[in-house]
């Protein structure tokens, strides 16, 4: 017991030490992106623009390679041999972690998907060419795209695509468009709001939080979740799961563990669990199975992607492999040994490799290394509208602090502004516009 809070007040010490040092870090990104700047500038050494420019590619515009593209395009001289390409699907930068509230809240669902662009800033547009494409394949020296028969030379190549969900909502999208995006959330919360009993699959973040959001909005309704394991959130200590259970429990959420959905049968409104119980429901809504996107790699490098589908790298994020050593690889597809892969994590990655391919570029050889770090699994999980319980964990040690909740949205408009686009003004989305118009907003840098 004695032992028990000595570990807690060292993990408390810790999480101060941590914050004033996020404090620092965010200080020094700032100093180090002026210095960045500067030397940048001061690197022009010819006053013509190169024949032809070398690409940096980046595949994926989320936490990691937007966080990437953002660095090299504010690193590269003014006139740089280099223009960093993005190549993204969607037309805006989805954010994931309030899926699952707007899959439930409704009048909100917009504001899960931020312009593209403004991030880039002050970065000149010819460094940046933005590309709303999907890639198809990937050579050692090129990428070829869906929509076009372009193919697209790279110097340097990070892949940052992160991983999908097969069921889309609550935990991906899946529709690379802002109206479809928010059509498809307003049809999960109608598909809430009309059932009377819904059954949630999954007792990870995303199953957890829509299931309390939905009992804490309909307290009426009958609301169930089934979980495989024998806790939630396993992924994470006993304190937390312990925690998310109580507040399961608290709102009446019926919580079925170490149980699977095997079948459903819609005309009787039941699913069959693999014990042989039969639960009866009129809408059930996956929320599992997330998996790497790597499959961009499976002929260029199959030896470097993981059982688990991830693709093995360096400790400086370059591929585990030899032969690629202009290829980087970050974010949640990247096999880091990151304990839960998060957007913290995603963005230091991006750091990493953008750092490196900037000293590769200045003709030296990459020497930032990316090591896991406890102080980036950090966790906020919302327990219904008003309760939330924030989670740091060493691995060894807890600490859960109770919260209380008092905006929808979860404020997201911290993101937008971070993101440096005002909360929540979008041309491509007028304020006020009930049913989705207008195709993606033209990329200003
Ligand atoms: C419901 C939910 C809630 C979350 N809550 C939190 C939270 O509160 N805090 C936190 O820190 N983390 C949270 N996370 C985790 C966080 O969202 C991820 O760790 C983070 O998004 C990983 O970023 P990423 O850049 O690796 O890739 P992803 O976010 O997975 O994005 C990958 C990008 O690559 C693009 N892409 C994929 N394939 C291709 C291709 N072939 N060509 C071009 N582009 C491609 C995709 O369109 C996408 O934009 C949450 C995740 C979910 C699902």
């Amino acid at each position: 017991m004695v032992f028990k809070k000595i570990a807690k007040s060292i993990l408390f010490a810790k999480i101060v030490i941590y914050s004033v040092q996020l404090y620092f870090d965010v200080l020094t990104q700032s100093i180090a992106a002026s210095v960045h700047g500067r030397r940048a500038k001061s690197r022009v050494t010819s006053p013509e623009s190169p024949k032809e420019l070398q690409n940096i590619v980046v595949i994926g515009a989320s936490f990691s390679g937007y966080h990437a593209a953002k660095l090299l395009t504010n690193s590269l001289p003014p006139n740089s041999p280099y223009q960093v390409v993005v190549v993204e699907p969607n037309s805006h930068f989805q954010f994931t972690w309030v899926l699952p509230r707007f899959c439930v809240v409704e009048g909100h669902e917009h504001k899960a998907f931020i312009p593209y662009g403004p991030y880039l800033k002050p970065a000149p547009k010819s460094m940046v060419r933005w590309i709303q494409d999907r890639v198809v394949s990937v050579s050692k020296e090129s990428i070829r795209l869906q929509s076009s028969t372009e193919e697209i030379p790279y110097a340097f190549l990070i892949i940052a695509t992160g991983s999908g969900a097969e069921d889309s909502l609550p935990s991906r999208v899946g529709a690379p468009g802002k109206p479809e995006g928010v059509e498809r959330c307003r049809k999960m919360q109608m598909r809430i709001k009309e059932s009377k009993r819904p059954l949630i699959v999954g007792g990870g973040a995303a199953g957890v939080e829509l299931a309390t959001d939905a009992k804490s909005l309909y307290p009426e309704k009958h609301v169930a979740l089934v979980h495989s394991r024998p806790t939630v959130m396993q992924r994470f200590g006993s304190e937390l799961q312990a925690a998310a259970l109580e507040g399961l429990e608290r709102l009446g959420v019926e919580v079925h563990l170490s149980e699977r959905m095997v079948s459903e049968d819609v005309e009787s409104g039941t699913v069959l669990l693999k014990s042989g119980k039969v639960l009866e429901c009129d809408a059930v809504i996956h929320c599992t199975g997330q998996k790497p996107s790597s499959q961009l790699l499976s002929d260029l490098a199959p030896g470097s992607i993981s059982e688990s589908g991830h693709i093995r790298v360096k400790p400086t994020l370059q591929i585990a492999d030899d032969s690629l050593p202009n290829v980087y690889i970050i974010g949640d597809v990247a096999d880091t040994g990151t304990r839960n892969p998060n957007a913290r994590s995603a963005m230091r990655q991006g750091q990493i490799a953008a750092d490196n391919i900037t000293r590769v570029t200045w003709g030296k050889k990459p020497s930032h290394h990316y090591k896991p770090w406890w102080g980036e699994a950090v966790i906020k999980l919302t327990l219904g509208l008003e309760n939330s319980v924030t989670h740091f964990g060493d691995g060894k040690t807890e600490l859960v602090f109770p919260g209380k909740e008092t905006d929808p949205a979860l404020m997201c408009d911290g993101t937008w502004r971070h993101m440096g686009v005002t909360p929540f003004e979008d041309s491509s989305w007028p304020q006020g516009e009930s049913e989705g118009v207008g195709s993606s907003a033209k990329l200003e840098v």
